[in-house]
């Protein structure tokens, strides 16, 4: 008679936490082997008839074989795992020798896997919610895996933002692991990322401690522990961590009312991120790498058409545009990034192509904002191209805000700006953002109160996050760095605005986002509003 295995899972230790089938799997068994611990730990499920074979830690293989023996003979044995079986637990090795042995499905014996609640659900929800998004499990022991190999899973699930459960992150003789483990995280990671640790979740002893990325290492982990990090979004509120799933991408939470109505929640139009609309529209302007040198004109009107038509359905091409007479094409044009001068033969053109229906607003970007009823775009882009005008599309884009550089007498670092503009100019953004760029520490231009902001100074550039320009709450930037050197500032600039790109929600301000996040590019965000509380004031107040 063939016996069979089942290979049991029973969760965090408690008898409320194991599932009804794994009772059933260990009452059905007439043998049950397992670490002694384990053993102890469901001592109440056991009954008299059942053969217990307990053995010692490091002698998983032997349970293994020793299963697999007494199945063979004919009898039902339960291997127990607590957890889960299948994430670090017996169900894999018991596979494993089986296999050793010519196991197959068909003839061998019969094997089930009882699953069971793992450590990572088990601590999160004694947290609060913090494997709420993309999720891993890293163990830190090293008896059977390179470190090399486990020190490189670190470094990628850390880059990639991933919340990240560690198993095994200490025992008596492995300490180091983990500080390791710290000292990765931080290379990408603020300090002040929550970071919970839970021993002896739902057993007896259990400990839960919320705390950050900096002071992990203040509190006891031992081989109980399980650590929790969370990824960049995650948050502490009276204690709890909280990994948001992006709701408040598209819902407004405090509000019954919603922005969105359920008819417009799955469209692309909603969904600007995702793969569906990055096919459908396929913008050089949210492209992650820019194509060498600047967009072409075509792709800057094609862009600055979608955004008029708001229809992202279909590709729009300017070839046979399909617009009803009255679309309106709006569009942003300068005389050049530091150039500060419309000649009066662009002025004429400008005239000339916004004819007597169409609106010219003078901005406080220093651009034209022209608002033009029209079926040929095509044709306007030509004309103003021609005039020796910079376009530039509108709505929530990267403008680029440079002072004249005193009439390119200050001139040494016009080429950066101008670099930045051909690599970013009209990036399409979570929100609208100025990146102010100044030719020397006068800063006249007031870059230190934009989003971002650059001081030319002494031959290198000063680096200037999170300005809030309006409002009674306005404030400058926070410098971040001095001294960044030209052949770097480019870079810089550009892994940012990536950053703000790919991790801002939609509507979220570069200020909010940096104040979010804590760190961004290795700069991190200090908290300078004053204490003083300012009543809000609306528009008009
Ligand atoms: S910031 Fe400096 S370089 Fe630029 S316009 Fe003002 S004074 Fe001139």
């Amino acid at each position: 008679m063939k016996g069979k295995v089942l290979v049991i899972g029973f969760g965090p230790g408690s008898f409320q936490h194991i599932t009804d089938r794994a009772r059933a799997a260990i009452r059905e068994s007439n043998m049950i082997i397992g670490y002694k611990t384990y053993v102890d730990l469901i001592e109440g499920l056991l009954t008299e008839n059942q053969e217990i074979v307990s053995t010692g830690m490091t002698e998983e293989v032997s349970r293994a074989q020793e299963a697999v023996k007494q199945a063979e003979r004919g009898n039902k044995v339960a291997v127990i795992s607590s957890g889960d079986a299948g994430v670090y637990g017996m169900a894999g090795l018991i596979y494993e020798v089986l296999i050793e042995k010519g196991w197959k499905k068909e003839s061998g014996v019969e094997v089930e896997i009882v699953p069971g609640i793992s450590a990572i659900n088990s601590c999160a929800s004694l947290l609060g919610a913090p494997v709420m998004h993309d999720a891993c499990t890293i163990s830190l022991s090293d008896h059977l895996t390179p470190w090399q190999l486990i020190e490189s899973r670190i470094d990628a699930a850390a880059k990639t933002d991933f919340v990240i459960a560690f198993y095994n992150p200490k025992s008596g003789r492995r300490t180091k692991q983990i500080e390791e483990a710290q000292r990765i995280l931080l290379k990408y990671r603020s300090p002040e990322t929550p970071v919970g640790l839970v021993k002896s979740a739902y057993r007896d002893r259990e400990q839960v401690v919320v705390t950050n990325l900096k002071e992990m290492l203040n509190h006891e982990i031992g081989m109980l522990t399980t650590v929790i990090v969370g990824n960049s979004s995650t948050v502490l509120h009276d204690g709890l961590m909280i990994t948001p799933r992006g709701y408040q991408r598209k819902y407004t939470l405090n509000q019954a009312e919603q922005p969105l109505k359920l008819h417009q929640r799955l469209t692309k139009e909603a969904e600007p991120w995702s793969l569906e609309a990055a096919s459908a529209v396929e913008t050089p302007l949210r492209r992650p790498t820019p194509a060498e040198g600047e967009p072409s004109l075509r792709d800057l009107a094609e862009q600055a058409l979608q955004m008029v038509s708001g229809d992202n359905d279909q590709t729009v091409t300017l070839a046979g545009v399909y617009q009803p007479a009255e679309a309106i094409f709006e569009l942003a044009v300068s005389p050049g990034v530091a150039n500060k001068k419309f000649t009066a033969p662009q002025l004429i053109t400008l005239a000339e192509v916004v004819g007597e229906n169409g609106v010219m607003e003078y901005t406080q970007d220093h651009q034209m904002k022209l608002g033009i009823p029209t079926e040929n775009p095509d044709e306007i882009i030509e004309k103003l191209t021609q005039a020796g005008l910079l376009l530039a599309p509108v709505g929530d884009v990267l403008t680029i805000k440079a002072c004249d550089f005193c009439d390119g007498d200050k001139k040494d670092s016009i080429p950066y700006a101008e670099e930045l503009q051909r690599k970013l100019g009209g990036i399409q953004l979570p929100k609208e953002l100025k990146l102010g760029i100044n030719g020397c520490g006068m800063a006249c231009y007031g870059a230190v109160k934009e989003d971002i902001g650059i001081v030319y100074r002494q031959g290198a550039f000063d680096l200037f996050l999170g300005g809030k320009t309006v409002g009674r709450t306005g404030h400058p930037g926070q410098i971040v760095a001095e001294g960044i050197e030209p052949d770097q500032i480019v870079g810089v600039i550009e892994n940012i605005i990536r950053d703000y790109q790919e991790y801002g929600y939609p509507n979220e301000r570069f200020f909010k986002f940096f104040k979010r996040v804590k760190q961004v590019q290795g700069f991190t965000h200090v908290d300078i509003t004053p204490k003083l509380q300012i009543t809000a004031a609306p528009c008009g107040d």
